[in-house]
């Protein structure tokens, strides 16, 4: 957590007497700001949202479409894994359900799929992923007993990610993360019940709430080195040094001002905070969150790649409008977008022009 500006007032700036090759990068501050404050995890801000979730209410009428599912081995289940004791175990250990990857949706057991049958799955997984913000029938939910779990570890890596900086929170590692927790009496250390949860989270199956992209780091512990980093300035996100930082380079080169960074490299616990944070915003939807994004230990994010925007176009550099843009015909033109999750992709991912595959 040494050696980086973090300066805590919503805007990161970097380093500015470093001599670095993106020193021409001409942005004015308020579109940096701006930027940034886009792949800050978006917090589920209201205090309300938070307040109403905390308290395990199962009569909650949001929360019970679980009751809609057909299957009921479909309840979301994270069950412990081998560290630590979770107070609700008895409550949530569960068959794990294991939804089919989208093209074998329509077929059944002893039947031989038909074209029709491939044709209706596939149809019904488009118009879900074109609806990726909403309930859908078949969605996998965190267990109502483990909603107070989620908001507290969520709240407690947000102090984490206060005392880190935002930039820094972007790398920083799990051991890191509970020194941090130890250290810190604004965060205090994290109770067992809360470090099995994030051991359950990490370590569950993807798959089982819709989410069939490959899982790309192993061990939460991960943890990515100074030296295989580099701070961009201005943006408040690291890239990999190598290919990912010569990748952007050359996209500057190519576009000049127009494009920037708007997510970098972020490790395990970034993402777990992101996830949560959706998870939470959701109501404990796993399957909607994981729509829009990868689950703990499943984003290129960690091992590469990364998101570009274009400057001044806010918020909706994250959604489809971006391909829209000229910047985004010309990274096209460039042979820039060689896309990790395209347009109908199978994977249970949103669309995201903005995502460059490096690794
Ligand atoms: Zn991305």
């Amino acid at each position: 957590m040494s050696g980086h500006v973090a300066v805590r007032s919503g805007v990161l700036v970097g380093p500015r007497d470093v001599p670095d090759t993106l020193d021409d990068m001409t942005i004015g501050a308020t579109d940096v700001a701006r930027h940034i404050r886009q792949m800050v995890t978006p917090a589920p801000s209201a205090s309300a949202i938070l307040e109403s979730f905390r308290a395990p209410t199962p009569e909650t009428p949001e929360l019970t479409h679980q009751a809609e599912t057909p299957d009921e081995s479909a309840t979301g289940v994270i069950s412990p894994s081998t560290t630590g004791e979770s107070p609700d175990a008895s409550r949530t250990a569960g068959p794990i359900h294991q939804p089919k990857a989208p093209h074998e949706m329509a077929l059944q057991a002893n039947q031989p799929a038909t074209l029709d049958d491939r044709s209706r799955g596939n149809e019904r997984y488009l118009s879900k992923m074109a609806q990726f913000e909403t309930n859908h029938v078949e969605d996998v939910f965190l267990p109502t007993a483990q909603r107070s779990l989620l908001v507290s570890v969520y709240e407690r890596l947000s102090r984490v990610q206060a005392v880190a900086g935002h930039g820094n929170f972007n790398v920083i590692s799990f051991d890191e993360t509970l020194r941090c927790a130890r250290d810190y009496s604004s965060v205090e250390p994290f109770p067992p019940s809360e470090l099995a949860f994030l051991d359950a989270l990490f370590a569950d199956n993807a798959r089982r709430y819709g989410f069939f992209g490959e899982k790309v780091t192993s061990r939460i512990t991960a943890s990515i080195s100074e030296r295989d980093r580099r701070k961009i300035p201005y943006t408040g996100h690291f890239l990999f040094r190598g290919d990912a930082v010569a990748r952007y380079l050359k996209i500057k080169r190519d576009l000049g001002d127009r494009i920037i960074l708007t997510s970098g490299i972020r490790g395990v616990v970034k993402q777990t905070h992101l996830f949560l944070a959706k998870t939470i915003a959701a109501r404990g939807n796993l399957s909607l969150a994981s729509r829009s994004l990868a689950p703990p230990g499943h984003s290129y994010h960690g091992v590469g790649d990364f998101d570009v925007g274009k400057v001044g176009f806010g918020a909706r550099n994250f959604t489809a409008d971006f391909a829209e843009t000229d910047e985004f015909s010309r990274l096209v033109d460039l042979g820039y977008i060689d896309m990790r999750y395209p347009l109908h992709n199978l994977l249970g991912v949103r669309y995201e022009p903005w995502h460059i595959k490096v690794v």
